[in-house]
């Protein structure tokens, strides 16, 4: 066959000169991509020879060398091969979706993004990124027949017959001249190309092999001369991944050493997930909880994913589509053998099997949580000291959804001892007559103690969760109520605490009382009303917050810059002396009782933490007590 001049279809056209005007800083991929076909390659002629005798199989293996000299990098394998009519069709034409799809985005954005190329497998043709021309010689297993396709990028290529007398495809790319801002002689080095093929395509099935420097060993005479080297071809990736092996052919130190120089932490880590499902969907993924966060774990630039696969292939750092936000701290990776290699980030998001494996991989991290929390309660502890905040978000932010097995993972302090109690334990203490769940806010023991509104509680002998993180409580409203047991705060008005007689005298007593009640609440415009305390003992008085908003909540949300406010209800005690001292002041002298009404209100604010409205008339007011 005589030489043929073809022209590239307007499409091809288009994605080449985008790689060759590539201001793409990533160029390196290419070869990522060229092994990748290679390997491809292999696994069907490796098919065909299983299922046509014709077909002979061999040892496979892929083989990257360059020659310094005529500035040349040429990859080769020995898989099916190329027809005369598949070279045309598959390196004339844009076959594959990942280029259709990269095209279209790039002409969406209207402007090639610079990044939008390492999104996307572009296969064959990022070669161009790095190379002016490119020969691909090859010969097919199915013919028997030899070509070769040169192509400069531009126009057209050409394809002809060849003598290429191997099985498989050689595909040489001459480097283009460097510039100011590319050095392309940069990949003519052997630690280079060890370096990339260790980094992209280490656990392609396939042995890589290139040309390695050896020292020969010296011998006496030439002690002093320059050390004499040779070439050796050898293989650089290891082909089979850690995470592939059986599990019990992998010890737990091969998989901490793995975790650490992967993943660049100094310690073994907290806990190692191995997960292989074959099946529907076939992946592996091996994930760690690093023993302490990161350093730059809750910084802006911490982003979230885990390192995503495809047949040994590595194709994307940071999937996070892989892990939910609560799990940020987790690392890791997975490897399926169901996802295409050119799968974009707009693909991973709609993509089915990413959401099967992030569903497990979720699924799979709160069962080994769950297991150490039974197994090795300090352990947890510890872990939950630097997490758990992680997944009391979990909780929040999924408001309805995946609550059940992540609140049996939260661990909270309690009043009645110095340990910590997950909401089961708590639960199975309660009291038998114990109707709620009780919490207040606190940063311990020692200041929950001294809230009026435990006044009751405590002589009940309940014990109280004590929430000290800002998000405690959105958490708990989240969650609404454990093993139908619903939660409380020893804020709200009523506690469920005293039996049904006294509840029903004491609103008997409110009815007597209610002219009295009217005018304390008119004399305090903040207070949205004035009760009778169904739950205090000793204290005179306290305040709650009436409604789906408490102070706590307040407060971490005004410290969002959200205003809002609580309703606040004082709760007066009717048993106390100074209830009755105020009875009496309010029929003889009302200016005196107003003071003496928003002394108290403020006291109660204080007691919740709150500071008062207006600090110096309440001040005043002090001062002139005082001076009486
Ligand atoms: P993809 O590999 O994603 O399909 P490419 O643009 O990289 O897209 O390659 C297009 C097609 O060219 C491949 O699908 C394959 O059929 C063929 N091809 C590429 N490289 C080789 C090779 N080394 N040996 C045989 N066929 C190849």
């Amino acid at each position: 066959m005589a030489k043929q001049t073809k022209k590239f279809k307007t499409e091809t056209k288009k994605l080449l000169d985008m790689m060759i005007n590539s201001i793409y800083t990533h160029k390196e991929i290419f070869l990522r991509e060229l092994v990748s076909n290679a390997s491809d390659a292999i696994d069907k002629r490796h098919y065909l020879s299983l299922t046509n005798t014709n077909i002979p199989n061999a040892d496979y293996e892929i083989k990257v060398e360059f020659d310094k000299d005529n500035r040349t990098i040429t990859i080769t394998d020995n898989g099916v091969g190329m027809t005369l009519e598949e070279l045309e069709n598959n390196l004339g034409t844009i076959a594959k979706s990942g280029s259709k799809e990269f095209l279209e985005a790039v002409e969406k954005e209207n402007t090639p993004d610079v990044d939008i190329i390492g999104q996307f497998g572009v296969g064959f043709y990022s070669a161009f990124m790095v190379a002016k021309t490119v020969v691909v010689e090859t010969k097919s297993v199915t013919d028997n027949t030899s070509h070769k396709f040169t192509s400069e990028g531009l126009e057209s290529y050409t394809v002809e017959d060849s003598d290429y007398n191997e099985y498989g495809s050689k595909i040489t790319l001459y480097l283009r001249d460097n510039t100011e801002d590319n050095n392309y002689d940069e990949f003519l080095d052997e630690y280079k190309i060890k370096d990339l093929v260790k980094k992209y395509s280490d656990y392609v099935r396939y042995p890589i092999k290139t040309w390695v420097t050896k020292y020969d060993p010296k011998s006496d005479d030439d002690k002093d001369s320059e050390p004499k080297t040779h070439l050796e071809l050898e293989t650089i990736n290891s082909m089979l991944p850690i995470w592939k092996k059986n599990k019990s052919e992998v010890t737990d130190e091969e998989l901490n050493n793995f975790y650490k120089n992967k993943f660049m932490d100094y310690q073994d880590p907290f806990a190692t997930i191995n997960v292989n499902v074959e099946g529907m969907l076939t992946y592996n993924a091996l994930l760690f909880i690093p023993k302490k966060p990161f350093y730059d774990f809750y910084g802006d630039r911490n982003e979230k994913g885990l390192q995503l696969y495809t047949k040994g292939v590595f194709i994307l750092d940071k999937c996070k589509e892989l892990i939910p936000d609560y799990l940020r701290f987790v690392k890791g990776l997975v490897d399926s053998a169901d996802l295409p290699l050119n799968i974009s980030r707009e693909m991973l998001q709609e993509d089915k099997a990413i959401k099967k494996i992030a569903v497990n991989v979720e699924k799979k991290i709160l069962a080994e949580l769950s297991r150490i929390l039974k197994n090795d309660r300090e352990k947890y502890e510890q872990f939950f000291k630097d997490y758990g905040l992680n997944l009391k978000f979990g909780i929040y932010e999924n408001y309805g959804e995946k609550k059940d097995s992540l609140k049996d993972l939260i661990i909270l302090k309690r009043y009645t001892e110095d340990k910590l109690v997950t909401f089961n334990e708590y639960v199975e203490k309660m009291k038998e007559d114990q109707k709620y769940i009780y919490y207040a806010i606190g940063k311990d023991k020692d200041s929950v103690d001294k809230l009026p509104q435990m006044d009751l509680i405590k002589s009940k002998g309940y014990d109280v969760l004590i929430l000290s993180d800002d998000v405690d409580e959105f958490m708990l409203h989240a969650i609404k109520d454990y093993n139908e047991k619903e939660f409380k705060s020893v804020n709200q008005d009523d506690l469920g605490l005293i039996d049904e007689e006294e509840a029903k005298k004491i609103d008997e007593l409110k009815e007597e009382k209610k002219d009295f009640l009217k005018e304390f609440k008119e004399a305090l415009p903040n207070v949205k009303d004035v009760t009778l305390s169904k739950k205090l003992v000793d204290s005179p008085c306290c305040i709650t917050a009436d409604g789906g908003l408490s102070f706590e909540m307040e407060r971490v949300l005004k410290a969002q810059n959200q205003d809002v406010k609580a309703d606040r209800i004082l709760e007066l005690n009717p048993n106390h002396k100074l209830f009755t001292k105020l009875e009496a002041l309010a029929n003889v002298d009302k200016d005196e009782f107003k003071k003496l009404a928003n002394i108290l209100y403020v006291e109660a604010l204080l007691q919740e933490g709150i500071l008062p409205d207006d600090p110096k008339a309440f001040n005043d007011s002090i001062t002139e007590l005082l001076l009486k």
